[in-house]
């Protein structure tokens, strides 16, 4: 699936569908895992005021989504800690 179909379908702004993978996982079930990268093109925001902001940590972080045909889905997405000027770390 071309990627710039996939960003569609996702519908998550400020994102990028990066590839999907079918995962075996004995501690949960079988399941699919989008990965989604941050838009590069966008700089990090403080999630408080909106103020642009530095990156103070990143990690990656993964969130169950709404299943597809029959599967369950796991979306996991960059997770960025902000160091704001009027915030602080967030
Ligand atoms: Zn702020």
């Amino acid at each position: 699936m071309p990627s710039s179909i996939a960003t569609s379908i996702l519908n998550l702004p400020r994102a990028k569908f990066k590839d999907m993978e079918y995962v075996n996982d004995t501690q949960r079930t079988q399941f699919v895992r989008i990965n989604v990268d941050s838009d590069k093109r966008y700089k990090p925001r403080c999630s408080n005021c909106g103020s642009p902001a530095p990156i103070n940590r990143n990690g990656f972080r993964e969130a169950r989504d709404s299943g597809a045909f029959g599967h369950i889905v796991y979306l996991r997405f960059e997770q960025r800690e902000v160091n704001c000027p009027n915030c602080g770390i967030l």
